[in-house]
Protein backbone atom coordinates (compact mmCIF):
# COMPACT_ATOMS: atom_id res chain seq x y z
CA UNK A 1 0.00 0.00 0.00
CA UNK A 2 1.52 3.77 -0.75
CA UNK A 3 2.13 6.65 1.75
CA UNK A 4 0.65 9.84 0.44
CA UNK A 5 1.21 13.67 1.61
CA UNK A 6 -1.57 16.38 0.92
CA UNK A 7 -0.42 19.73 1.77
CA UNK A 8 -2.00 22.97 3.81
CA UNK A 9 -3.28 25.05 0.78
CA UNK A 10 -4.47 21.77 -1.13
CA UNK A 11 -7.14 20.11 2.24
CA UNK A 12 -10.41 22.14 1.10
CA UNK A 13 -9.70 20.38 -2.46
CA UNK A 14 -9.27 16.79 -0.53
CA UNK A 15 -11.98 16.63 1.39
CA UNK A 16 -14.16 17.55 -1.68
CA UNK A 17 -12.82 14.87 -3.74
CA UNK A 18 -13.17 12.45 -0.20
CA UNK A 19 -17.35 13.59 -0.51
CA UNK A 20 -17.83 13.43 -4.30
CA UNK A 21 -21.19 11.75 -3.71
CA UNK A 22 -20.61 10.35 -0.60
CA UNK A 23 -21.96 11.83 3.39
CA UNK A 24 -18.41 13.16 4.11
CA UNK A 25 -18.20 12.84 8.49
CA UNK A 26 -15.64 14.28 10.52
CA UNK A 27 -15.30 15.33 14.16
CA UNK A 28 -17.05 18.97 14.82
CA UNK A 29 -17.38 20.84 18.46
CA UNK A 30 -15.81 20.81 21.73
CA UNK A 31 -15.41 18.84 24.56
CA UNK A 32 -18.46 17.16 25.35
CA UNK A 33 -20.14 18.53 21.93
CA UNK A 34 -17.34 16.75 20.14
CA UNK A 35 -18.49 14.57 17.50
CA UNK A 36 -18.39 12.77 14.25
CA UNK A 37 -20.51 15.09 12.12
CA UNK A 38 -21.44 16.23 8.41
CA UNK A 39 -17.79 18.42 7.73
CA UNK A 40 -19.02 22.10 6.96
CA UNK A 41 -16.51 24.12 9.37
CA UNK A 42 -12.71 24.25 9.96
CA UNK A 43 -11.46 20.81 10.73
CA UNK A 44 -9.83 21.03 13.98
CA UNK A 45 -7.01 17.84 14.17
CA UNK A 46 -5.91 18.56 17.99
CA UNK A 47 -9.26 17.32 19.70
CA UNK A 48 -8.84 14.29 22.21
CA UNK A 49 -11.70 12.23 21.04
CA UNK A 50 -15.51 12.31 20.32
CA UNK A 51 -17.40 12.56 23.09
CA UNK A 52 -19.34 9.14 22.25
CA UNK A 53 -18.11 6.24 20.42
CA UNK A 54 -18.86 5.95 16.34
CA UNK A 55 -20.86 2.80 16.93
CA UNK A 56 -24.09 5.22 17.05
CA UNK A 57 -23.59 5.37 12.96
CA UNK A 58 -23.65 2.28 12.54
CA UNK A 59 -25.52 0.36 15.32
CA UNK A 60 -27.65 3.36 16.25
CA UNK A 61 -29.11 4.05 19.94
CA UNK A 62 -32.65 3.21 18.89
CA UNK A 63 -33.54 2.36 15.37
CA UNK A 64 -36.91 1.40 13.70
CA UNK A 65 -35.75 -2.21 11.66
CA UNK A 66 -39.49 -3.01 10.79
CA UNK A 67 -43.31 -1.30 10.60
CA UNK A 68 -46.44 -3.02 10.07
CA UNK A 69 -49.94 -2.21 10.00
CA UNK A 70 -53.67 -3.33 10.51
CA UNK A 71 -55.75 -3.93 7.35
CA UNK A 72 -58.91 -2.53 7.84
CA UNK A 73 -61.31 -5.09 6.47
CA UNK A 74 -59.55 -7.80 8.04
CA UNK A 75 -58.01 -6.62 11.28
CA UNK A 76 -56.16 -9.24 12.61
CA UNK A 77 -53.51 -9.33 9.24
CA UNK A 78 -50.91 -7.34 9.36
CA UNK A 79 -48.87 -6.22 7.08
CA UNK A 80 -45.41 -5.98 7.45
CA UNK A 81 -42.59 -3.62 5.61
CA UNK A 82 -38.88 -4.01 6.23
CA UNK A 83 -36.93 -0.40 6.25
CA UNK A 84 -33.99 -1.36 5.59
CA UNK A 85 -30.74 -0.79 6.46
CA UNK A 86 -30.73 3.10 6.28
CA UNK A 87 -27.18 2.73 4.61
CA UNK A 88 -25.74 5.66 2.56
CA UNK A 89 -22.21 5.38 1.26
CA UNK A 90 -19.79 7.57 3.53
CA UNK A 91 -16.12 8.44 4.15
CA UNK A 92 -15.30 9.61 8.07
CA UNK A 93 -12.17 10.91 8.68
CA UNK A 94 -10.50 11.45 11.58
CA UNK A 95 -11.85 8.61 13.50
CA UNK A 96 -9.29 7.46 15.90
CA UNK A 97 -7.39 4.08 16.19
CA UNK A 98 -9.26 2.90 19.41
CA UNK A 99 -12.44 3.55 18.10
CA UNK A 100 -11.57 2.21 14.38
CA UNK A 101 -10.75 -0.91 16.38
CA UNK A 102 -13.88 -1.04 18.66
CA UNK A 103 -16.07 -1.32 15.45
CA UNK A 104 -13.95 -4.12 14.34
CA UNK A 105 -14.86 -6.11 17.43
CA UNK A 106 -18.18 -5.84 16.91
CA UNK A 107 -18.00 -6.14 13.22
CA UNK A 108 -17.41 -9.74 14.63
CA UNK A 109 -20.44 -9.62 16.25
CA UNK A 110 -22.23 -8.73 13.84
CA UNK A 111 -21.01 -10.33 10.63
CA UNK A 112 -19.86 -14.07 11.46
CA UNK A 113 -19.65 -17.22 9.70
CA UNK A 114 -23.12 -17.90 12.30
CA UNK A 115 -25.07 -14.59 11.36
CA UNK A 116 -25.38 -11.00 9.47
CA UNK A 117 -26.88 -8.20 10.64
CA UNK A 118 -28.21 -6.41 7.69
CA UNK A 119 -28.83 -3.38 9.78
CA UNK A 120 -24.93 -2.99 10.53
CA UNK A 121 -23.90 -4.74 7.36
CA UNK A 122 -25.28 -2.14 5.08
CA UNK A 123 -23.78 0.77 6.87
CA UNK A 124 -20.80 -0.71 8.28
CA UNK A 125 -19.50 -1.71 4.25
CA UNK A 126 -20.27 1.55 2.73
CA UNK A 127 -18.44 3.36 4.91
CA UNK A 128 -14.82 4.01 4.26
CA UNK A 129 -12.84 4.78 7.58
CA UNK A 130 -10.01 7.01 7.91
CA UNK A 131 -7.85 7.15 10.78
CA UNK A 132 -6.62 9.52 12.67
CA UNK A 133 -3.06 8.48 14.33
CA UNK A 134 -2.84 10.28 17.91
CA UNK A 135 0.92 12.31 18.10
CA UNK A 136 0.51 12.87 21.82
CA UNK A 137 -1.13 10.42 24.53
CA UNK A 138 -4.31 11.78 25.67
CA UNK A 139 -4.65 11.63 29.51
CA UNK A 140 -7.54 9.38 29.41
CA UNK A 141 -6.31 7.13 26.89
CA UNK A 142 -4.40 3.55 27.32
CA UNK A 143 -4.61 1.66 24.08
CA UNK A 144 -1.22 0.14 24.05
CA UNK A 145 -1.64 -1.18 27.59
CA UNK A 146 -4.97 -3.11 25.64
CA UNK A 147 -2.92 -4.28 22.82
CA UNK A 148 -3.84 -1.69 20.67
CA UNK A 149 -1.93 1.50 19.96
CA UNK A 150 -2.00 5.21 18.80
CA UNK A 151 -0.61 4.51 15.20
CA UNK A 152 -3.42 1.13 15.58
CA UNK A 153 -4.79 0.24 11.88
CA UNK A 154 -6.88 -2.42 12.58
CA UNK A 155 -10.72 -1.66 11.03
CA UNK A 156 -9.29 1.23 9.31
CA UNK A 157 -8.84 1.95 5.50
CA UNK A 158 -6.55 4.86 5.78
CA UNK A 159 -4.48 6.07 8.50
CA UNK A 160 -4.08 9.74 8.44
CA UNK A 161 -1.47 12.09 10.89
CA UNK A 162 -1.03 16.12 10.91
CA UNK A 163 2.03 16.68 8.64
CA UNK A 164 3.35 20.19 8.28
CA UNK A 165 0.27 21.87 8.99
CA UNK A 166 -1.15 19.29 5.99
CA UNK A 167 -1.82 15.41 6.07
CA UNK A 168 0.73 12.28 5.98
CA UNK A 169 -1.80 9.76 4.83
CA UNK A 170 -1.62 5.29 4.60
CA UNK A 171 -3.81 3.23 2.69
CA UNK A 172 -4.60 0.33 4.47
CA UNK A 173 -6.93 -1.49 2.03
CA UNK A 174 -7.56 -1.76 -1.71
CA UNK A 175 -10.78 0.28 -0.73
CA UNK A 176 -8.26 3.06 0.91
CA UNK A 177 -5.78 3.05 -2.01
CA UNK A 178 -8.38 3.66 -4.89
CA UNK A 179 -10.22 6.62 -2.47
CA UNK A 180 -6.33 8.27 -2.04
CA UNK A 181 -5.83 7.75 -5.38
CA UNK A 182 -9.23 9.89 -6.61
CA UNK A 183 -8.20 12.28 -4.35
CA UNK A 184 -4.50 14.74 -5.66
CA UNK A 185 -2.99 13.46 -2.82
CA UNK A 186 0.54 13.10 -3.89
CA UNK A 187 2.48 9.94 -3.29
CA UNK A 188 5.49 10.03 -0.82
CA UNK A 189 7.56 7.88 1.09
CA UNK A 190 6.58 8.43 4.93
CA UNK A 191 7.29 4.75 5.90
CA UNK A 192 9.78 5.62 8.02
CA UNK A 193 8.44 9.04 9.54
CA UNK A 194 5.48 6.88 10.73
CA UNK A 195 7.45 3.99 12.03
CA UNK A 196 9.60 7.22 14.09
CA UNK A 197 6.00 8.88 15.37
CA UNK A 198 4.93 5.73 16.47
CA UNK A 199 7.45 4.42 18.59
CA UNK A 200 7.56 8.26 19.83
CA UNK A 201 3.87 8.22 20.57
CA UNK A 202 3.89 4.57 22.70
CA UNK A 203 6.74 5.75 24.50
CA UNK A 204 4.91 8.56 25.39
CA UNK A 205 1.61 5.99 26.71
CA UNK A 206 3.59 4.49 28.87
CA UNK A 207 2.64 0.90 28.69
CA UNK A 208 2.60 -1.88 26.51
CA UNK A 209 0.02 -4.26 27.01
CA UNK A 210 -0.13 -4.62 30.74
CA UNK A 211 -2.46 -7.26 31.22
CA UNK A 212 -1.01 -10.03 29.40
CA UNK A 213 -1.46 -12.75 32.20
CA UNK A 214 -5.32 -12.54 31.84
CA UNK A 215 -5.25 -14.55 28.91
CA UNK A 216 -3.24 -17.15 30.15
CA UNK A 217 -5.79 -17.56 33.23
CA UNK A 218 -8.42 -20.02 32.95
CA UNK A 219 -11.95 -18.71 33.07
CA UNK A 220 -12.94 -20.20 36.33
CA UNK A 221 -9.95 -18.96 37.99
CA UNK A 222 -11.15 -15.26 37.02
CA UNK A 223 -14.75 -15.89 37.68
CA UNK A 224 -14.02 -17.42 41.13
CA UNK A 225 -11.48 -14.54 42.12
CA UNK A 226 -12.48 -13.31 45.80
CA UNK A 227 -12.50 -9.00 44.59
CA UNK A 228 -15.72 -8.97 42.34
CA UNK A 229 -18.08 -8.05 45.22
CA UNK A 230 -15.47 -5.27 46.01
CA UNK A 231 -14.98 -4.47 42.79
CA UNK A 232 -18.67 -4.34 41.95
CA UNK A 233 -19.79 -2.41 45.44
CA UNK A 234 -19.46 1.29 43.60
CA UNK A 235 -21.47 0.45 40.77
CA UNK A 236 -24.38 2.06 40.71
CA UNK A 237 -26.16 0.23 37.71
CA UNK A 238 -26.39 3.47 35.65
CA UNK A 239 -24.93 1.50 32.77
CA UNK A 240 -23.48 4.55 31.43
CA UNK A 241 -19.68 2.89 31.17
CA UNK A 242 -21.74 0.69 28.64
CA UNK A 243 -23.53 3.26 26.36
CA UNK A 244 -20.15 5.24 26.07
CA UNK A 245 -17.88 1.61 25.10
CA UNK A 246 -17.45 1.48 21.62
CA UNK A 247 -17.38 -2.44 21.69
CA UNK A 248 -20.71 -2.64 24.07
CA UNK A 249 -23.42 -3.85 21.23
CA UNK A 250 -26.04 -5.30 23.26
CA UNK A 251 -29.76 -4.47 22.32
CA UNK A 252 -33.44 -4.91 23.01
CA UNK A 253 -36.19 -5.52 19.96
CA UNK A 254 -39.67 -3.76 21.47
CA UNK A 255 -42.65 -3.71 19.25
CA UNK A 256 -44.70 -0.74 19.67
CA UNK A 257 -47.88 -0.60 18.67
CA UNK A 258 -51.29 0.87 18.64
CA UNK A 259 -54.52 0.07 16.90
CA UNK A 260 -53.16 0.80 13.14
CA UNK A 261 -50.24 -0.80 13.72
CA UNK A 262 -46.83 0.27 15.07
CA UNK A 263 -43.22 -0.48 14.46
CA UNK A 264 -40.52 -3.17 15.42
CA UNK A 265 -37.82 -0.56 17.70
CA UNK A 266 -34.21 -2.08 18.19
CA UNK A 267 -32.25 -0.12 21.49
CA UNK A 268 -29.40 -0.43 22.92
CA UNK A 269 -29.13 -2.35 26.11
CA UNK A 270 -27.16 -3.21 29.02
CA UNK A 271 -25.96 -6.05 31.06
CA UNK A 272 -25.61 -3.49 33.88
CA UNK A 273 -29.46 -3.54 34.24
CA UNK A 274 -31.01 -6.53 36.38
CA UNK A 275 -33.53 -7.03 33.92
CA UNK A 276 -30.97 -7.64 30.90
CA UNK A 277 -30.70 -11.08 32.19
CA UNK A 278 -34.12 -11.69 33.35
CA UNK A 279 -36.25 -14.87 31.83
CA UNK A 280 -39.61 -15.03 30.77
CA UNK A 281 -40.07 -17.51 33.82
CA UNK A 282 -38.85 -14.85 36.04
CA UNK A 283 -35.60 -16.41 36.68
CA UNK A 284 -32.93 -14.07 36.58
CA UNK A 285 -29.02 -16.13 36.03
CA UNK A 286 -27.29 -13.02 37.41
CA UNK A 287 -29.62 -11.49 40.22
CA UNK A 288 -27.00 -9.30 41.69
CA UNK A 289 -24.48 -6.19 40.91
CA UNK A 290 -21.37 -8.60 41.38
CA UNK A 291 -22.69 -10.95 38.92
CA UNK A 292 -23.20 -8.32 36.34
CA UNK A 293 -20.26 -6.40 36.93
CA UNK A 294 -18.19 -9.53 36.84
CA UNK A 295 -20.01 -10.25 33.64
CA UNK A 296 -19.03 -6.91 32.10
CA UNK A 297 -15.40 -7.10 33.19
CA UNK A 298 -14.93 -10.99 32.11
CA UNK A 299 -16.81 -10.51 28.22
CA UNK A 300 -14.09 -6.93 27.40
CA UNK A 301 -11.00 -8.59 28.55
CA UNK A 302 -11.89 -13.00 28.52
CA UNK A 303 -14.61 -13.62 26.47
CA UNK A 304 -14.10 -11.72 23.59
CA UNK A 305 -10.41 -12.18 23.41
CA UNK A 306 -11.28 -16.15 23.28
CA UNK A 307 -13.74 -15.61 20.48
CA UNK A 308 -11.65 -12.70 18.39
CA UNK A 309 -8.18 -14.04 17.93
CA UNK A 310 -6.86 -12.44 21.22
CA UNK A 311 -8.50 -9.16 20.57
CA UNK A 312 -9.95 -7.31 23.56
CA UNK A 313 -12.95 -5.88 23.92
CA UNK A 314 -11.60 -3.18 25.63
CA UNK A 315 -9.63 -0.47 23.46
CA UNK A 316 -8.92 1.93 26.29
CA UNK A 317 -10.23 4.76 24.84
CA UNK A 318 -10.93 5.45 28.22
CA UNK A 319 -14.42 7.26 27.95
CA UNK A 320 -16.05 4.58 30.82
CA UNK A 321 -13.31 5.79 33.34
CA UNK A 322 -13.88 9.15 32.62
CA UNK A 323 -17.59 8.99 32.40
CA UNK A 324 -18.23 6.22 35.23
CA UNK A 325 -19.76 8.45 38.46
CA UNK A 326 -18.45 5.65 40.98
CA UNK A 327 -15.09 6.41 39.91
CA UNK A 328 -14.69 2.38 38.37
CA UNK A 329 -11.96 2.41 36.23
CA UNK A 330 -11.24 -1.03 34.17
CA UNK A 331 -7.52 -1.05 34.40
CA UNK A 332 -7.48 -1.37 38.21
CA UNK A 333 -9.68 -4.18 37.53
CA UNK A 334 -7.87 -5.59 35.06
CA UNK A 335 -5.13 -5.13 37.03
CA UNK A 336 -6.83 -6.91 39.40
CA UNK A 337 -7.98 -9.71 36.78
CA UNK A 338 -4.25 -9.94 36.05
CA UNK A 339 -3.41 -10.87 39.96
CA UNK A 340 -6.01 -12.46 41.01
CA UNK A 341 -6.45 -16.02 42.91
CA UNK A 342 -9.61 -18.13 43.07
S1 LIG B 1 -20.75 3.63 34.68
FE1 LIG B 1 -19.86 2.93 36.64
S2 LIG B 1 -21.59 3.02 38.08
FE2 LIG B 1 -22.50 3.07 36.01
S3 LIG B 1 -22.92 0.89 35.53
FE3 LIG B 1 -20.87 1.35 34.70
S4 LIG B 1 -19.45 0.71 36.36
FE4 LIG B 1 -21.50 0.91 37.29
S1 LIG C 1 -14.31 -0.67 28.34
FE1 LIG C 1 -14.06 1.55 28.70
S2 LIG C 1 -11.96 2.06 28.03
FE2 LIG C 1 -12.48 0.01 27.21
S3 LIG C 1 -13.26 0.41 25.13
FE3 LIG C 1 -15.06 0.36 26.50
S4 LIG C 1 -15.38 2.52 27.13
FE4 LIG C 1 -13.30 2.37 26.23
Amino acid sequence: MTEYIVKENALPDFFQALANGRRLLAPQGQGENCQLAPLNGPLSLDYANTHMSPKGLFFPQTEKILAFHKLVDKPHYNVYQDLGDHSQPTVIFGIRPCDARGLAVSNRVFQNDRFTDPYWKGKYEQTVKIGLACLEPFPQCFCSAMGGGPFGENGLDVLAYPKDKGLGLKALTPVGEELLKATKAEPADLASEIKELEQKAIEAQGSLDDYKTINERQIMELYKADHWPNTAEPCLGCGVCTFFCPTCHCFDIQDESNEKGGARMRNWDTCMSPLFTVHGTGHNPRPSKTERVRQRFMHKLKYIPIKQDGVRGCTGCGRCVVMCPANIDIRSVAALMAQASA
